[in-house]
């Protein structure tokens, strides 16, 4: 069965589980108007779609992949370097059109670093990125979703374009939002954890309730000069693949 016909498939109506609104530190939306780079935690459309983003990469488990490979949905990856080196044929085999930003070399809390030490973990990641997959990520995610003034200087040097937060996580089978439930634009944050399977199919739940559809990022977020497509490690570069946006119509994109 290709990933076209599975595109096309039932789409079910459950109870959604309520996603609280919390007060608490973490996603939002700085004016970086005047910075080289600029900051999401989500993107403004009118479109029912969100963003699906899955860090690290230390635990890849094989239900993970199969669960990706049976959502075929848009996903970017924000990896570290070291996970990415590791587990290349792993990341390899997930479908062509998972894209790749960076999450740093090392992992690091970046606003305990200096500027010169930030950029090197930023341009590092970036630099490994490009030679593990063939593609010079132009987006990032600081590690800790924690930045600085000097992190955006860093991460515009390195020719990163945009810093991606979220406005959701899931964790197990918790969907997490801050400022109300699930909505149209929302970046959602997932971790290459050994329950990740169990939080897709969640979040497919939720999606699903919530009448959403992921999407893929640089149809949304795209910068003038730079191709639309990110593509993924080697596989799939002649392959056309099937949006999930507008749902059930399968429309090939290239
Ligand atoms: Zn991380």
């Amino acid at each position: 069965m290709t990933f076209c016909m599975r595109r096309v498939g039932a789409v079910l109506f459950v109870v959604a589980l309520v996603t609280a609104s919390m007060v608490a530190p973490g996603p939002w939306v700085l004016d970086a108007s005047a910075r080289q780079v600029d900051v999401w935690s989500r993107i403004p459309t009118t479109d029912p779609v969100v963003f699906i983003t899955i860090d690290d990469g230390f635990r890849p488990t094989p239900e993970a992949a199969r669960q990706l490979e049976m959502l075929g949905w848009p996903i970017v990856n924000f990896l570290v370097s070291g996970a990415l080196g590791r587990n290349t044929e792993y990341f390899e085999q997930l479908t062509p059109w998972v894209l790749f930003g960076t999450h740093t070399r090392h992992h690091r809390q970046l606003i305990n670093l200096s500027y010169d030490e930030q950029r090197e973990d930023i341009c590092g990641g970036v630099d490994d990125t490009e030679r593990i997959t063939g593609v010079r990520p132009v987006w990032f995610r600081p590690p800790g979703g924690d930045f600085n003034d000097d992190t955006l200087r860093a991460a515009g040097s390195c020719g990163i374009r945009a810093l991606l937060m979220w406005r959701a996580t899931v964790n197990g089978t918790t969907v997490r939002t801050w400022g109300g439930p699930l909505k149209r634009g929302d970046i959602i944050l997932l971790h290459y954890r050994k329950d990740l399977a169990e939080s897709l199919r969640a979040l497919q739940r939720e999606l699903t309730a919530a009448g959403l559809y992921p999407a893929q990022l640089d149809h949304y977020l795209r910068f003038p000069g730079l191709p639309r497509s990110t593509r993924a490690i080697s596989s799939g570069e002649d392959e056309c693949t099937t949006m999930w946006w507008p749902p059930l119509v399968g429309y090939p994109y290239c």
